[in-house]
């Protein structure tokens, strides 16, 4: 039997995956057949082993199990979202940050804050930026302030998804694309131009490729096509989870009722720690509006 060797699907259409090997090669691969069966599709990110063919093609032999899904675009096995948002242009909404947070946390991936346009950032106004820095680095989402213009700003970042297959999301306009370029390279624009050809238009934002962010396969990956994220929490969401996706509330122990939602109850210790300054005020405000929202939602129903 041919020896089978692990990859990496990078991309996939049509029934042909792209999967790199872990000597960086990669290859045009098709499934076996009983795979086309057991399997609906092979998506970018899934942990294949292939067998090689004598053209230098290969044959995907078996899928390693999966352990996340994202939707347009469609990615697997995602360990980590960076949420993009800009100082201004447009302005930065922290409610839509948090809910962002809390559909990862939902998700199980680790999420990081890109703050972009920090050109736009007027130094009166870094006091602001490192206070909010501060607050989202104590809840464990490390946040970064970068210009996709300069280059140079975007290196910690890049550091930072070392490991793993990342994708950005946020709304339009905060400059995804651009660090997307800036983060991909040159990787990027080698194969842009045959991509285009091959998925043009409206396909992009559903089939998305993920491209090495530096020689070392340690060195990660990143789709090439932003993630798309509704800005309502989906209609499925359990009101009761809302308090586990925020990591300073799960860190507070001793509210008196078990499910306490940390709102009306009495002898609430998140409300306590609130009081006391160890929780940020603003974000539990805005917690109580997302709240308040899926009750909202729960009476329609
Ligand atoms: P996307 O919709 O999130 O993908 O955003 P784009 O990458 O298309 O960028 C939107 C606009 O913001 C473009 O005109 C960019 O040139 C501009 N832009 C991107 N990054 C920066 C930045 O760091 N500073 C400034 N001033 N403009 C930027
Ligand atoms: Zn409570």
């Amino acid at each position: 039997m041919a020896e089978r060797l692990p990859g990496l699907v990078v991309s996939g259409y049509g029934g042909f995956y792209q999967v790199r090997l872990e000597n960086a090669a990669v290859i045009d691969c098709k499934p076996r057949g009983r795979l086309k069966q057991s399997f609906a599709k092979i998506y970018p990110g899934d942990a294949v082993t292939v067998s090689l063919l004598d053209d230098g093609s290969g044959m995907i032999e078996s899928i390693g199990e999966r352990r996340s899904f994202l939707t347009r675009p469609n990615i697997v096995n995602l360990d980590r979202v960076v949420i993009v948002l800009a100082w201004s242009l447009p302005d930065y909404d922290l409610l839509l940050l948090d809910r962002l947070l809390v559909l990862a946390e939902m998700a199980g991936v680790q999420a990081l804050i890109c703050w972009n346009k920090m050109d736009l950032c007027p130094a009166s106004s870094r006091p602001v930026f490192r206070r909010l820095q501060e607050i989202y680095q104590r809840n464990g989402y490390p946040v970064f302030g970068v210009c996709a213009q300069q280059p140079d700003t975007v290196e910690p970042l890049r550091r930072a998804l070392g490991q793993g297959i990342s994708v950005l999301a946020g709304p339009s306009g905060v400059g995804k694309s651009s660090l997307i370029n800036v983060l991909l390279g040159a990787a990027h624009a080698e194969v842009a131009a045959v991509s285009d050809r091959l998925r043009r238009g409206r396909h992009t934002t559903r089939y998305a490729r993920i491209l090495p962010l530096g020689e070392r396969t340690a060195d990660g990956f990143l789709a090439d096509t932003p993630g798309f994220f509704t800005l309502s929490l989906p209609d499925d969401f359990i009101t009761a989870n809302l308090p586990l996706c925020y990591p300073e509330f799960r860190r507070c122990t001793g509210c008196r009722f078990d499910g306490c939602m940390h709102d009306k109850e009495p002898d609430c210790a998140v409300k306590a720690a609130v009081k006391a300054g160890e929780i940020d005020e603003e974000r539990y405000r805005r917690y109580l509006r997302l709240l308040q929202e899926l009750k909202d939602r729960e009476v329609k129903y």
